[in-house]
């Protein structure tokens, strides 16, 4: 639901950029603010790999959102008056992003508000794993960092409380469950205190921590009974969280209403694929005139074929060199060998949203290892839960997954954009752009052979119909009003999805707005782009991809200029 940190650069000479008369400027101004930035907002500096700052807690006070809402309206006027005409076309790209990413903070901290309704806004978990975690100093550093830290927990939890005023119940209950992931992580750096010889001295830290932590836990609990406020964000906050976040060309219904008419396409193309199969598993039985029903029965049947449940992040771990092997035998894009990914399981603190994806060391750290986080099929699934989600990610579409979250999805462009010669973008990334080029790279690989049979072509329609789903869910559901059961319906009858993954699907669409569309917004423009480029000669795709990701996550409106010229 916050910024998502992004993978960045490597260094921060700029060479070749700033020959334009006012570039050295703007880029000067973009590290200036930048730095100021991470002095209002430690949390996001350390999730970006800033360690200096570890040892410093952002409270989520009233003051502190009025020191960051006066830095920024400093700021806005200082990008905006330097004239684009004077830069070079990266640093265009860039004044406009911070712009975007400025007006955008400004509107969060004084319209959207999410901090006074979302009690998970609250969460200090992930930092202190963080820090904890990586290799950023010597142990004892990180401890005494973690322990400055952990002192201002309480003044974070109590400034947290009297943030929250009128809370919905869905994000009460989101940050009620993960109150014990918080505990657990206090609890490892309490044990990492110890075996530096600190247990003793810094024991009153953690035992004042916890009482924090149980302290917010019951404050949320007796706010729980009357959360009144609605999920929904509704039409005009609808609006303005999809023009700020996706930065498309398009608003937020006319995105809508392309997703329902690219849905219908898809649909008629996944029917003609159940029809061919049909035959080969149900023999003689007369197919069901009702398309919704044959794909479904075709999808359902095919689904028994899946990796067994303690294989599930095993078997994942073993694809990755397949796809890198079949993404070099294609020459599809080129892959950075010394960049290693590492999957594993999801840290508990980050469980309770997404099944799985990509974490990436932030631009300050580029020498980090990128981790794929998969959340294992434990003993939290019943049977029947653990069987729904296999059925869901079955042997073709655990492939998919993959295809998007690793190779040649979020990891590849991660690694491109770590190459932008472009802080900015690197901190300040297009989320469109990155679910985008994701979507657009399962398409591609499919173009390309990958997996090819009608079984994959089926179960890539169905895969490819969520980008499609979650942008009419994500609208219907905060704009339109629609309520559980025809999302349920929309999502499994209409959609294919089991049980299990229509039920956190409407999880997730209550939780989170606008980011949902973000899928199909910019694969949508990815595609238009391509098309556009095609049509010129001396298209190749190679060197398409390899351009299109040499900018770094910057808005596809934005690259797209760039690729097309004047
Ligand atoms: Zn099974
Ligand atoms: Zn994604």
């Amino acid at each position: 639901m916050r910024r998502r940190s992004l993978g960045g650069l490597a260094l921060v000479g700029l060479p070749g950029l700033a020959s334009a008369k006012e570039g050295p400027r703007v880029d000067a101004l973009a590290e200036d603010f930048i730095e100021q930035l991470w002095q209002v907002d430690t949390e996001a500096a350390v999730a970006v790999g800033r360690f200096d700052f570890a040892a410093r807690l952002t409270l989520p006070s009233a003051e502190q959102r009025e020191r960051r809402r006066r830095l920024l309206k400093s700021w806005l006027p200082r990008f905006e008056a330097v004239a684009p005409s004077t830069l070079t076309p990266l640093q265009r790209m860039d004044r406009e992003i911070l712009l975007a990413q400025i007006r955008s903070d400004l509107w969060q901290l004084d319209e959207l508000r999410e901090w006074a309704w979302n009690p998970a806004a609250h969460n200090p978990a992930s930092a202190l794993d963080k820090i904890l975690h990586t290799d950023w100093a010597p142990v004892h550093e990180r401890v005494n960092a973690l322990q400055q830290r952990a002192k201002q927990l309480p003044a974070y939890y109590q400034a947290a409380r009297q943030s929250l005023a009128d809370v919905t119940r869905e994000h009460t209950e989101l940050a009620l469950q993960q109150l014990p992931g918080v505990l657990s992580v206090l609890e490892e750096v309490e044990s990492a205190a110890q075996q530096v010889g600190q247990g003793a001295i810094t024991q009153p830290i953690w035992n004042a921590a916890r009482a924090a932590v149980s302290g917010y836990e019951a404050h949320l609990k007796r706010l729980l009974p009357t959360a009144r406020r609605s999920f929904r964000l509704g039409g005009a906050l609808y609006e303005a969280k999809f023009r700020h976040d996706i930065q498309s060309t398009r608003s937020a219904r006319e995105t809508y209403e392309l997703a329902l008419q690219r849905r219908e396409e898809v649909l008629a193309s996944m029917a003609r694929e159940a029809s061919v199969l049909w035959p080969q598993l149900f023999a003689s039985e007369p197919p069901p005139a009702d398309r919704f029903a044959r794909i479904g029965r075709v999808i359902d049947q095919l689904s028994t074929r899946h990796v067994a449940r303690e294989r599930f992040v095993d078997e994942i771990r073993a694809q990755i060199p397949q796809l890198e092997a079949w993404v070099r035998e294609k020459d599809l894009l080129t892959l950075d060998p010394s960049k290693p990914l590492v999957v594993r399981e999801t840290p508990e603190y980050g469980r309770g949203v997404a099944g799985a994806g990509i974490e990436a060391p932030g631009p300050y750290r580029p020498q980090d290892a990128t981790y794929y986080n998969v959340t294992p099929l434990d003993d939290a699934l019943s049977p029947e839960q653990a069987e729904s989600q296999l059925r869901e990610y079955n042997q073709w579409i655990l492939q998919i997954l993959n295809i998007h979250e690793a190779i040649p999805g979020h990891y590849t462009q991660l690694i491109y954009a770590n190459r932008a010669p472009s802080r900015v973008k690197a901190l300040f990334g297009n989320g469109a752009m990155v679910e985008g080029w994701a979507v657009y790279a399962e398409r591609m690989m499919i173009e390309s052979g990958y997996g090819d049979s009608p079984e994959m072509r089926l179960m890539y329609g169905k895969w490819h119909l969520r980008s499609f789903t979650n942008t009419v869910l994500d609208y219907r559901v905060h704009v339109l009003g629609m309520k559980e059961a025809e999302a349920l319906d929309l999502l499994q009858r209409q959609a294919f999805q089991t049980a299990q993954e229509a039920r956190e699907k409407w999880r997730r669409v209550q939780l989170t707005a606008v980011q949902l569309t973000s899928y199909f917004s910019g694969y949508s423009e990815i595609m238009a782009l391509r098309e556009q480029l095609q049509a010129r000669p001396g298209f190749a795709l190679k060197a398409f991809h390899e351009q299109f990701l040499s900018y770094g996550s910057a808005p596809v409106r934005l690259i797209a200029a760039e690729m097309l010229g004047p």
